[in-house]
This record gives structure tokens, C-alpha cells and sequence, in this order.
């Protein structure tokens, strides 16, 4: 503790008490701090300020006084001298818990009216006015040694009370200071911790910040690298050691339609992908091993291509190349499904324009038609429909997956509107797509056998050839409702598009075949194509021994006829004898014009005797048949004809034409307008004619 009197005390409080006891007693007192500092004085007497003071002497002599006084201040609690100048002065120290803080001095007093010869002496000495100095010293006053004792004690211990409950306050000021500062020191402690709290919330708010955008950065570049790979035009899969599917991306599902359920393993996809066993063990498997051999080395990975069965029933033709992230697999599939198509379809376009050129028969190349476009999807069943010679009905062309029944149910279908999807298309001319047999107007009549042949939907599309006519149907099939996309339109209309250059070179063939065969006045077959099939129907009918007549006939003075009514008029006999032929002979008789005014006619499975009923009923009806001149004119011809029979198995059609041709010599020779019959080729029941 170290503390000053006036830090305790009001002085000014203290000095105005002083003063009003001064008042009272007349008793001067002064108050000095431990620093020897006056804190208060008040009545010094004249004697000390306007003399003692003044003179050397003199206040050499109050200096000594007051050192005494200084000096013997801790030996009691008061002490008091007269001072040399011959008065009294008392000094007490104010002690507060051992601490003297001040000292009260009482002075400038006598204990007993003045010497006043001392006092005499002592202005002479000093040099003072001796009658203004005695005046002074009368002034001082008289308090006997006994009063002044309490007066002391009285000072004393008011002055230590006051410095006390200064104490106290100043204690008690102190205690709040320190309380104060001490709850500052708290509030700042507080403050400080707060402030760590905080700096050291703010390090974890940035810290979880941090990690938060760590979190999001890892989270965005797991998106990032997951939209790298679901960007990828390529299907991604990967793997881990065990065989594993851990990862496919979205092209991968959106090629074969399989998602991670399907395949929680490889050989879950491996079987899925490739069914067939043997091309999943000796090509699939041989290629993973070698992959996995590759690992490690400098090696590529080897690349394979492989068609993959989607979850749909369709076929991807995929590259598939395999790389290693640590120990995942990482397989890639490339999709070459369009070019792979292309190439194929090019191959089998190919090799049908080659079957084409190469004549082979249409049966055989619409065969193959069908079955290439029901190999690009195998969920296709294909069907080609072919316009009837009539041009009103369809008739089976190739349709080798589809039910028996049920291509001859659909055989000879009449062309209409809302006849199925075919006869419709055949109508229309136009494309025809029913998805959903059961539910489509067209196909109300034909329900019942679609469902029983199983199939669900059907598109149609006309073949038309180069110059737009109708030539037949190709349609295809599903065993589900199904709408075509634009590959499987594109398919059709390429399939149709093949079939129909078929069709059209065949139709373009037959119709050069048929022209070459027949004769171009009368239609007939020429000598050629006559020779040819009457050459087929001999060796047939010698094979079976079935019996065969051949007649030849030639008109009867026909020169004139050309030189009466003009080789016009000439012509249009040739054709109407022609047209009386067709209409007397059966179907199967084949019959050639040889030249000029010469036929021949080939009757199957016809005896001698038969031919004979047959030539005369022939020779009867040209005879009826009127022949209209230019300028309306009317006549008849004749004809005269030689048979000749097949006897001997051995012969051949020269011989027979020989033979019959020599049989007409003889009817011409015989008057002409008759029937002749070649020698020994009869066993004629009828009379009349020569042997
Ligand atoms: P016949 O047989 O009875 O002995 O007397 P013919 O007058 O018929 O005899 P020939 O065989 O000599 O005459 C055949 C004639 O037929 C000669 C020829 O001008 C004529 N001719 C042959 N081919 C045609 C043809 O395509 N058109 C016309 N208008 N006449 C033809
Ligand atoms: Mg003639
Ligand atoms: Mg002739």
C-alpha cells in the first residue's frame, strides 16, 4: 500500500474544518504530506510570517525547531518544543496502517503569557521593529500544556478517521477498480476467448467451406467425368477384377437397352450379348483372354467386332476395344451397326443384282431377297406379294418364314381398298403401315388368321417398276405391334426397291423369251420355240408312253387369196385361223406357226384315231370361219392336214414332222380340204382314208 494523505482525504473538506477550529481555539496548525508537500496551513501568527521568517536568525532558528519536531515525530504520538524563537510548536504524524501519511503541526503557540523580555532580546537580535514584533508576540496564543494534548489527540484521531473511511473508500474504489479490472480482464478474457471462439469458428466455417467445396469440386468432377462419359458417342462399361459391372454410361444404354440391373456381372452380359454359345466361347471369351494377356505389356489390347443382341431383340454391330484404369476394365463400344448395314446390305444387293444377271429364276431370287432383310433384323418375318397376271390379285411370291396356311390363304387375294395391308398398298400404290393388326380397319377380315399365324403387324409396300406400274407387294411382318422407325421405312422401301428390279428384269426376260418364241402376226409359237416344246412333250410322252400326235396343215390355195383380196387381208387370215385354233384345241395342244401358211399342232396324250377327230374339227371350224375382206368382201378357206402318230418309241420329232408333212402331200395332192394320215401310224376304227 502506498498511499498519499490526499488521496484519502478532502483536503478541502479538511482545510475548512481546520479553519473553523482555528476559529474557536486561535491555534494556527499547518499540514504537510509525507513528501513534506503543504497540504494545508492556516494562522500562521504574524510573529513567525512577518518576523521569524524574515530574519536569518530567526529562521535558522525555526528550521532547527522544526527538524526536532521531524525528528522525534515516530518516537510518540505527539511531540511538541518551543522553538529557539521562543514559542511552541506541536507536530503529530497521521498514521494509517503503519504508513505515516502526513504530519499536523499546531503551532506558533505559548503555554504561558510571553517573557516578553525575552522577546525584547530577541528583536534586537534579529534586527526586528521591537514595538510592532512585541505586538505580534501578544498576539500568539496562550494554551496551557495540558488543553493542548487533547486538542492533539482530537485532531489526530479525527484526521486518522477521516484518512480511514478514505482508506476505506479508496480500498473500496480499489476493490471495484480491481473488480472492474478484473471483470474486464474477464470481459476481455471473455472477449479474447469469444474472439479465438470465433477466430476459430471462422477457420472452421472456412474449413467446412473448404471441404464443402472440396465435396462439391469432387462431386462436379465426378458429374464432370460422368458427363465426359455420358457424353461419349461411344458405349462405356467398366468393370473391377472380379467381373463386376461397376459403371455403364448412358450411350451404352441406349445402344443395347440394358441397364446395370441386367448386368451386375460380365458373364451376365456376356450372355445376354451374345447368345449363341459357340461365338460367345470360341470368339468372345478368346478375345477377352488375349485382352487380359495384353495387360501389362507393350502390347495393344486386340479390337473385336461382334454383333451384340440388345435387350430389344435387335442387333448392334459394335468395335470393341478394352483399356485398364489401375485394375478396372474399361471396355469401349463403337457402334458401326449403320455402316456395318450398309456394307452388308451392299454384299447382299450385290450378290442379288448377280443372281439377277445371272439369270436365275425369280423364285429363287426373292428368296434370297427375303431372307437377307429378315437376317439385318430377326424379328422381321418378310413377304413378297406379286401381281397376278390378271392385275386384280396378288399371288404368292416369297414368303419362306411365314405359315404355309397362311400364304395360301393370302394367295390370290383381290387388290382393294382395306384389303389387309397389301391389297391395300397394291391399290394405293402407296405405303401401307397397321401396327396393330387386331385393331385395324383393313385387316378386319384376315384377324382371325393373322392370330393364328401369330403375327401382330404388318407394313406394305408397293413394288412398282421403272415406269410406275404395279409389279406386287413386299411386306414385313412383327409378331408384336410394331411402328417402323426410319432404318426399318428405309429397309422396306430398299427391299421393295430390290425385289422390284427383280421382278421387272424377269418380267423384261420373259416378255423377250415369249417374243422370240412366238410368232409376231399370229402369236403362235414360232418353228423354233414349236420344235422345242414339241421335243419336251415327245420325251415326256415316250417316257410315260402316254401316245402323242402331231398334225400339220397348210391353207389351201392361199396365194390366191393374198392375190384376190391383197397380202393385208392375207394377214388377217393368218391371225384368225389362229384365233379359231386357240378356241377349237385344248389347252395342253401346242401349237406353231412353221412358215408362211404351214402349222402345226402337238396334241399330248392324243392316239391316231383321236387326232383324227381332232384335225377334222379343226378342218371344220376354219372351214366355217368367215374371213372378212378391205371393202367388206366374205370367204372361206381351207386347210389340208396330215397326222402322224408316235408308234415307235424311238422317234424322234424330225421324223414325225417328216411324217406328217408327207401325210398333207398326199390330202393336198388328194383334192385338198381333207385330213391324211401318215402311212403305218394308224389303228384307225375309221374307214376312208389310205394306209
Ligand atoms: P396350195 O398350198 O393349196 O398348193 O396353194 P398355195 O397357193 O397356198 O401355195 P403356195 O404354198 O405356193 O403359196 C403360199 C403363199 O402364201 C405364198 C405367199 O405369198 C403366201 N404367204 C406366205 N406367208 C404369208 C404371210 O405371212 N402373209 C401373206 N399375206 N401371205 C403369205
Ligand atoms: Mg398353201
Ligand atoms: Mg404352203
Amino acid at each position: 500500500m502506498d498511499y498519499r494523505f490526499a488521496d484519502l482525504v478532502d483536503i478541502e473538506k479538511f482545510h475548512s474544518m481546520l479553519t473553523s477550529f482555528y476559529e474557536a481555539t486561535g491555534i494556527l496548525h499547518g499540514l504537510v504530506d509525507h513528501e513534506n508537500k503543504v497540504i494545508s496551513a492556516i494562522g500562521w501568527q504574524e510573529a513567525c510570517t512577518d518576523f521569524h521568517r524574515l530574519a536569518p536568525l530567526s529562521n535558522a532558528r525555526c528550521l532547527e525547531s522544526n527538524c526536532y519536531l521531524a525528528d522525534h515525530l515516530s518516537d510518540a504520538s505527539f511531540v511538541g518544543s518551543t522553538c529557539k524563537n521562543g514559542l511552541v510548536d506541536y507536530a503529530t504524524p497521521i498514521v494509517i496502517e503503519g504508513q505515516q501519511l502526513a504530519t499536523l503541526y499546531f503551532g506558533q503557540i505559548l503555554h504561558e503569557p510571553p517573557d516578553m523580555a525575552f522577546f525584547q532580546n530577541q528583536a534586537r537580535d534579529c534586527g526586528f521593529d521591537e514595538k510592532a514584533y512585541l505586538a505580534a508576540i501578544r498576539k500568539v496564543p496562550v494554551i496551557p500544556r495540558e488543553r493542548i494534548e487533547p486538542i492533539m489527540a482530537f485532531y489526530v484521531q479525527l484526521a486518522q478517521m477521516l484518512a480511514a473511511a478514505g482508506l476505506d473508500r479508496l480500498r473500496q474504489r480499489d476493490a471495484e477498480q480491481r473488480l472492474a479490472a478484473l471483470n474486464q480482464g474477464l470481459e476481455q478474457g471473455i472477449e479474447q476467448r469469444t474472439e479465438e471462439l470465433a477466430t476459430k469458428n471462422d477457420l472452421l466455417v472456412l474449413e467446412v467451406a473448404e471441404r464443402r467445396r472440396t465435396e462439391r469440386a469432387l462431386r462436379d468432377s465426378q458429374k464432370q467425368l460422368q458427363t465426359l462419359l455420358d457424353s461419349s458417342p461411344t458405349g462405356i462399361g467398366m468393370s473391377d477384377v472380379d467381373g463386376n459391372v461397376k459403371y455403364i454410361n448412358k450411350k451404352f444404354i441406349e445402344l443395347f437397352g440394358y441397364g446395370m440391373e441386367d448386368i451386375p456381372t460380365v458373364e451376365h452380359w456376356y450372355r445376354l450379348a451374345y447368345p449363341d454359345e459357340t461365338f460367345r466361347n470360341t470368339v468372345v471369351r478368346a478375345w477377352a483372354r488375349e485382352a487380359a494377356v495384353a495387360k501389362g505389356t507393350d502390347r495393344r489390347p486386340p479390337i473385336l467386332e461382334a454383333p451384340i443382341l440388345c435387350k430389344d431383340g435387335s442387333i448392334r454391330y459394335v468395335i470393341i476395344s478394352l483399356s485398364w484404369v489401375d485394375d478396372y476394365r474399361l471396355v469401349n463400344f463403337s457402334d458401326i451397326t449403320d455402316r456395318w448395314l450398309a456394307e452388308r446390305r451392299n454384299r447382299a444387293r450385290n450378290a442379288t443384282l448377280e443372281l439377277i444377271a445371272k439369270g436365275a429364276s425369280l423364285q429363287k431370287i426373292l428368296h434370297a431377297i427375303v431372307l437377307g432383310v429378315e437376317a439385318e433384323d430377326q424379328r422381321m418375318l418378310c413377304s413378297i406379294l406379286l401381281l397376278d397376271r390378271d392385275g386384280r390379285h396378288l399371288r404368292n411370291g416369297a414368303a419362306p418364314s411365314l405359315p404355309e396356311f397362311y400364304n395360301q390363304a393370302i394367295d390370290g387375294v383381290e387388290i382393294g381398298d382395306g384389303v389387309g395391308s397389301c391389297g391395300t398398298a397394291a391399290h394405293t400404290l402407296q405405303r401401307v403401315i397397321v401396327a396393330d393388326i387386331q385393331s385395324h380397319p383393313y385387316w378386319a377380315d384376315f384377324k382371325d388368321l393373322a392370330v393364328s399365324a401369330e403375327l401382330a403387324s404388318c407394313w406394305s409396300e408397293p413394288m412398282l417398276s421403272s415406269k410406275g406400274r404395279l409389279l406386287g407387294t413386299f411386306a414385313i411382318y412383327h409378331r408384336q405391334p410394331s411402328e417402323p422407325n426410319a432404318a426399318a421405312l428405309e429397309l422396306i422401301g430398299y427391299a421393295a426397291n430390290l425385289a422390284s428390279i427383280a421382278i421387272e428384269r424377269h418380267l423384261a426376260d420373259a416378255e423377250l423369251e415369249r417374243q422370240a418364241h412366238t410368232d409376231f402376226l399370229t402369236e403362235l409359237a414360232t418353228r423354233r420355240r414349236f420344235i422345242e416344246l414339241a421335243t419336251a412333250e415327245l420325251t415326256r410322252a415316250q417316257r410315260y408312253r402316254t401316245g402323242l400326235s402331231l398334225i400339220m396343215f397348210d391353207i389351201d390355195h392361199f396365194k390366191a387369196v393374198n392375190d384376190t383380196f391383197g397380202h393385208k387381208t392375207g394377214d388377217t387370215v393368218l391371225q384368225k385361223l389362229a384365233a379359231t385354233l386357240r378356241q377349237t384345241l385344248r389347252d395342253v395342244d401346242i401349237v406353231g406357226r412353221l412358215g408362211g401358211e404351214e402349222f402345226a399342232v402337238m396334241l399330248p396324250e392324243t392316239n391316231a384315231s383321236e387326232a383324227w377327230d381332232a384335225a377334222e374339227r379343226l378342218r371344220l371350224a376354219i372351214a366355217d370361219t368367215e374371213m372378212q375382206a378391205e371393202g367388206d368382201a366374205r370367204f372361206h378357206v381351207t386347210i389340208s392336214i396330215g397326222i402322224a402318230t408316235l408308234t415307235d418309241t424311238a422317234c424322234d420329232i424330225e421324223t414325225l414332222l417328216k411324217n406328217a408333212d408327207e401325210a398333207l402331200y398326199i390330202a393336198k395332192n388328194n383334192g385338198r380340204d381333207q385330213v391324211h394320215g401318215a402311212p403305218g401310224a394308224f389303228r384307225s376304227k375309221t374307214a376312208g382314208y389310205s394306209d
